[in-house]
């Protein structure tokens, strides 16, 4: 029946759109049916790959009509299985892909108006040509799209001065689960109108309606960047290193915090990179300052500060990236460990958050519960530390089999939830609920909360059309 529904529904895509609409082929389909990390396997008879606003909007009427449930997909690159499809095949990829137009970048206004399947690196670059700069950027910024990371509100690295989406979102342009058209492009600073639409769009992970256009907040381009990297004793100190420098400067845009055990991976398994420091520290602090202003000697400024640091004893050691080439090996320390520690063995990842001034506690703290419950795994926490937003990472110990992972796993993802709530913090930070994450938030999650949730998802997508499976418990 549900096959028969499918069939109806892609002859009545493809007698309104054309034919590179609706893709068919298993060898075409294969890509983009599992999740980015390869864990998560699902089926689908068919892509829709509609071009405009219209098309996604009469593509979302005959799902209505047919009752066939839309899985959107944007660059595939979410870390929730979010955009893969369900494993009976019962739903259909919904792509942007297609939809990848810049309709406008404005300086003046300050506002980039780009289509749902326009590449982040992209956005970067045409923000750039005026001037200007989108101050959101993550690994993933080759291939995740303006619709993905609305969907998700995706956070990254410089959070600490920019905010998440959320913050970044001027308005939104969706197709809602009956086929109308949501525009929020004229990204109004005040409208009092009731609920936002926009916002509720924002990280609903396409349970909600299909994000096709994004009106996005612009920031004056970077004239000069400084990079530093500074050795500190513990986690607390590296907090305290980043209050000291924002009591003293609004120029600090990322504060990344790294474990000694996390550098030693990188070094040990990524080629040409090399410790900044001369001795080791048991915990280290990335930290990049930017600025607008081609006068100011932002270099000049944070190596001062550093200095003042030291000589407070609030960090043991520090170095300035002495050009860019040397930033971006800094940076690449970073950008490395989860590739260093897939490359040393089995990781168990946590995206996680807590109350900021309760992070440094909590990071030694549920390490040492969870490596004491789980003899010789290793535990640790990295990342954005100034969002209250680690990863919490657990490598399996050295003896560990190859089915660790499918066999400690959840134990241990339980723990760590489990400490994380107890703490009043999120068991997903950045990036989302997905369908990885969704028992474990309808365990976890106050009843109030998931009643919400689901009053919400039935009032606007009565037929569970919209991405089925995903967030909504
Ligand atoms: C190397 C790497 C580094 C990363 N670093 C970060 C990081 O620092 N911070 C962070 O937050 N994330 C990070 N991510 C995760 C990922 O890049 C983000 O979640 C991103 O927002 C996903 O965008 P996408 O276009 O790939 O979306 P997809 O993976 O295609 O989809 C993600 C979710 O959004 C929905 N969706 C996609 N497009 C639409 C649309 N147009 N309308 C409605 N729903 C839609 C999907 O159904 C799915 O639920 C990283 C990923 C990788 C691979």
């Amino acid at each position: 029946m549900a096959n028969e529904a499918q069939s109806y529904f892609i002859e009545a895509v493809l007698e309104r759109l054309d034919a590179r609409a609706v893709i068919t082929d298993d060898r075409e389909i294969e890509p983009w049916i599992s999740d980015w990390r390869g864990r998560v396997h699902g089926q689908t008879r068919a892509i829709i790959a509609p071009s405009s606003t219209d098309e996604v909007a009469d593509v979302v009427r005959l799902a209505n009509q047919h009752r066939v449930p839309l899985v959107p997909q944007g660059g595939n690159t979410g870390m929730a299985a979010g955009a893969t499809p369900p494993a009976d095949g019962s739903a259909v990829l919904l792509s942007l892909r297609r939809m990848n137009r810049i309709r406008s970048v404005n300086a003046q206004s300050r506002l980039a108006v780009a289509e749902a399947g326009v590449v982040l690196e992209t956005l970067h670059g045409a923000a750039n040509e005026v001037g200007m700069r989108f101050p959101l950027t993550l690994g993933a910024r080759g291939s995740c799209t303006i619709g993905g990371l609305t969907s998700t509100n995706a956070g990254g690295t410089q959070v600490l001065k920019f905010g998440t989406m959320r913050s970044l979102v001027a308005g939104v342009e969706a197709i809602l689960p009956d086929g109308s058209i949501h525009n929020g492009l004229s990204a109004l600073k005040k409208d009092n109108r009731g609920y936002s639409l926009d916002q509720l769009l924002i990280g609903a992970e396409g349970t909600l309606g299909i994000v096709t256009a994004v009106a996005l907040r612009l920031v004056p381009a970077v004239a000069a960047r400084a990079v530093a990297w500074a050795g500190v004793e513990t986690p607390q100190q590296a907090l305290e290193l980043l209050r000291f420098l924002e009591a003293r400067t609004q120029s600090i845009e990322g504060f990344e915090l790294v474990p000694q055990d996390s550098l030693e991976l990188v070094l040990r398994h990524i080629p040409s990179t090399r410790g900044p420091l001369s001795e080791q520290h048991p915990w280290h602090a990335l930290i990049e300052a930017t600025t607008s202003d081609a006068d100011h000697d932002i270099s000049g400024e944070l190596e001062h500060l550093l200095g003042q640091a030291l000589e407070e004893k609030i960090i043991a050691d520090a170095t300035l990236a002495a050009n860019e080439a040397q930033a971006e090996a800094f940076w690449k320390l970073r950008d490395s460990i989860s590739e260093a520690e897939r490359a040393e063995g089995q990781t168990l990842a946590h995206d996680i958050s807590v109350p900021i001034a309760d992070m440094p506690n909590f990071i030694l703290a549920a390490a040492a519960e969870v490596e004491r419950a789980f003899p010789g795994v290793i535990a640790s926490g990295f990342g954005h530390l100034g969002d209250g937003n680690i990863h919490f990472h657990v490598r399996a110990a050295s003896h560990a089999a190859p089915g660790w992972y499918e066999e400690e796993g959840a134990a241990i993802t339980h723990m760590v939830d489990d400490l994380v709530t107890a703490a009043g913090g999120s068991i997903s930070a950045e990036h989302g609920i997905g369908q990885l994450k969704r028992d474990e938030f309808a365990r976890l999650a106050p009843p109030g909360r998931i009643h919400a949730l689901q009053a919400i998802k039935h009032a606007l997508d009565p037929l569970g059309i919209m991405n089925p499976g995903k967030l909504v418990p």
